[in-house]
C-alpha cells in the first residue's frame, strides 16, 4: 500500500460551500477520493457570505480567531473555522475576515459586474492565512495542491519567505491550472503587499507580466510540479493561441506539468439515485429518463411530448462556452421541431439575446437564467442532446455528467472535450457523442443536422447513448495519476 500522505487542498471554491463553475466540484470530489485512499486529507477556502453557519454545519474554533495577518502596511484579523466534507468527512478549514470574504459575490459585485478592486488583497490574505493555519493548527502537510490564481502565491510564498523556517522546509506544493484565461492580474502597486523583492517585479521577474502583477504566473514558476485538468489542454496551453501569454513561462516548465482528466462524482451525479430527478434510470432501463423529460416539459410550460427531441445546455453564457453559435442556431433548431432548455448566467448581451428568443418561441424553448443546480440536475437527465460547442475547454464536467445521464454531448473538439468525447461513426457503431472541427457557425450547425439524423434513426440513438452511458469518468483513474505525482514528490524522505 503506498504511503498516507498529509495533502492539503488550497481552492477558492469547494461544493456544497462556494460554487461558480466546475473548480468547485472538482476540489470536493477529488479530496473525497484521496481520504478514501487513506490519505490524510484537509480543505481550505475562504467563509464567503454564502456558507451559512447553520446550512454548512461551520464551527467555531476558540483558539483560532484574532489572528494577525500583515499585508503591506495593514494588519488584518483572521479566525480560522471548521467543516466537513460528507459522507467522507473530510476536515475543511474556512479563512474568516468579514471585511474581505463576506461579500454577495464571490470574485465579482454582482451589482457592478465588475471584479472586486481588492482582489489582491482578498486572495493575498487567503494564501498567507493557508501558512497561519498549518502554523496554529500544528498540522504541516507533506503536498499543497493550489487551485487557480486565488491559491498560486502559496508555492511562491513558500519559496521566497516560509522555507527558511525548518518546519515549512519540505513541503512540496502542486498548482492546478482549472483555467488559465483567469491568472489574477493586477496593478504592480499591489507588490508592495507582500514586501516582494525588485529582483521578482522587474521585467520578466517571477511576479512581472507585462508590467503588472501576475499571481498564476508566480505560481507556475515557484510549485514542484503544475497539473492541468485534460491532456489534450496541457499541450495546448503551451502554444499561443491557448497560452494566454504564459505559453512561454510553461514551456520553461514543460517536464513539470501534466495533464490528468478531472473526475466526476459519481455519487452526485448518478440517474440511478439523483435526489433532484423525479425518476430514476440506467443503462439497462431508459423508462425512467422518458419520464424526466415528460416532467420537465411540464414543470417548464413547454409542449407534453416524449417524441420531441430536447436540447439542453446549463453553463456560463460566455464567448468560451461558445453561446454566440447556440444563439444563432435556436430558431433552426425550434423550427425543426427540438426543444431547447438553457440554465446559465453570463454576459448581459447573451442574456438579452436568449431573452428575445424565449419570448419568441413561447413553449418550445425555456431560459433560466440564475445558478440552479437542482434544475441543471433536471436538464441532465431530461434532454437527449447537450450542447457544448466551447471556443476552448480545459476539462468540461457537463459533458461528462451528460454522457452518464444518456444526453449525448455536441462538442467542439478541444481541451478536454476532445479528450472525452469521441465523435459517432455509423459504420462502425462507436462514439458517444457527436463532435466537430474547426470552430464555426458552419460546423456547430452540421452536427445539429447529424445530430437529427441519428435521434431520427432509433437504432443508431439507442447504441450511442448504450456507448455514452458505458464510458467511465469516475475519479479512480485520475485520483491514482495525482497520487502518484504527490508519492514521486515526497520521496522517501
Ligand atoms: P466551468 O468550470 O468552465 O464553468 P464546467 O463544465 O467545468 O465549466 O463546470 C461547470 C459546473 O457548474 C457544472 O457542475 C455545471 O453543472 C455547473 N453550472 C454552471 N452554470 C450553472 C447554473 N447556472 N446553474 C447550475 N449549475 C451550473
Amino acid at each position: 500500500m503506498p504511503k498516507s500522505l498529509r495533502i492539503l487542498l488550497v481552492s477558492p471554491e469547494v461544493e456544497p460551500f462556494a460554487k461558480t463553475g466546475g473548480l468547485a466540484d472538482v476540489s470536493s470530489s477529488l479530496a473525497k477520493k484521496l481520504k478514501t485512499m487513506e490519505h490524510d486529507v484537509r480543505v481550505f477556502l475562504p467563509k464567503y457570505k454564502i456558507i451559512k453557519d447553520r446550512k454548512h454545519s461551520v464551527r467555531e474554533v476558540k483558539r483560532l480567531s484574532e489572528l494577525p495577518i500583515q499585508l503591506g502596511n495593514h494588519t488584518y484579523t483572521i479566525a480560522i473555522r471548521s467543516a466537513q466534507l460528507l459522507p467522507e468527512r473530510v476536515p475543511v478549514f474556512l479563512l474568516e475576515n468579514k471585511e474581505l470574504f463576506d461579500r454577495e459575490g464571490l470574485y465579482v459585485d454582482p451589482l457592478t459586474k465588475k471584479d472586486y478592486e481588492d482582489n489582491a488583497e482578498r486572495f493575498l490574505l487567503f494564501c498567507y492565512g493557508v501558512f497561519t493555519a498549518m502554523e496554529v493548527l500544528h498540522w504541516i502537510p507533506d503536498i499543497v495542491l493550489c487551485s487557480d490564481w486565488q491559491a498560486a502565491l502559496i508555492p511562491y510564498l513558500l519559496k521566497r519567505q516560509y522555507a527558511k523556517q525548518e518546519n515549512y522546509a519540505k513541503i512540496k506544493t502542486v498548482v492546478a491550472i482549472h483555467n488559465l484565461a483567469f491568472q489574477g492580474i493586477f496593478p504592480m502597486e499591489k507588490a508592495s503587499l507582500l514586501k516582494a523583492s525588485k529582483t521578482d517585479t522587474k521585467a520578466g521577474g517571477m511576479l512581472e507580466f507585462w508590467g503588472k502583477l501576475n499571481f498564476l504566473k508566480a505560481g507556475i514558476l515557484s510549485a514542484d510540479k503544475i497539473i492541468t485538468v485534460s491532456p489534450t489542454y496541457a499541450k495546448e496551453i503551451q502554444t499561443p493561441t491557448l497560452g494566454f501569454g504564459l505559453e512561454g513561462v510553461l514551456k520553461q516548465r514543460k517536464k513539470d506539468i501534466y495533464g490528468i482528466l478531472n473526475g466526476i462524482d459519481t455519487n452526485i451525479w448518478n440517474p440511478e439515485k439523483d435526489e433532484f430527478i423525479p425518476a430514476h434510470y440506467n443503462i439497462q432501463d431508459l423508462t425512467g429518463k422518458q419520464r424526466c423529460k415528460l416532467m420537465l416539459q411540464v414543470e417548464l410550460n413547454l409542449q407534453n411530448n416524449v417524441e420531441i427531441p430536447m436540447f439542453g445546455m446549463i453553463g456560463r453564457l460566455t464567448e468560451q462556452k461558445g453561446i454566440d453559435l447556440i444563439i444563432d442556431a435556436i430558431p433552426s433548431i425550434l423550427e425543426q421541431g427540438a426543444q431547447v432548455v438553457i440554465l446559465g448566467v453570463g454576459d448581459d448581451k447573451y442574456h438579452q439575446q436568449l431573452q428575445q428568443l424565449y419570448e419568441k418561441y413561447q413553449g418550445k424553448m425555456h431560459l433560466a437564467i440564475r445558478f440552479d443546480d437542482e434544475l441543471a440536475h433536471k436538464i441532465e437527465a431530461a434532454s437527449d442532446f447537450f450542447l457544448m460547442p466551447s471556443r476552448f475547454e480545459p476539462c468540461g464536467l457537463n459533458q461528462m455528467y451528460s454522457l452518464r445521464y444518456g444526453t449525448i454531448p455536441i462538442v467542439h473538439s478541444i481541451g478536454g472535450l476532445a479528450d472525452t468525447v469521441q465523435d459517432w461513426s455509423e459504420k462502425t457503431q462507436t462514439g458517444n457523442g457527436i463532435v466537430f472541427k474547426p470552430f464555426n457557425q458552419e460546423n456547430f450547425n452540421l452536427a445539429l443536422k447529424r445530430a437529427f439524423a441519428i435521434y431520427s434513426n432509433p437504432y443508431a440513438f439507442s447504441k450511442i447513448r448504450y456507448n455514452a452511458m458505458s464510458t467511465d469518468f469516475s475519479w479512480s483513474i485520475s485520483a491514482k495519476k495525482y497520487e502518484e505525482i504527490f508519492l514521486e514528490l515526497v520521496g522517501d524522505e
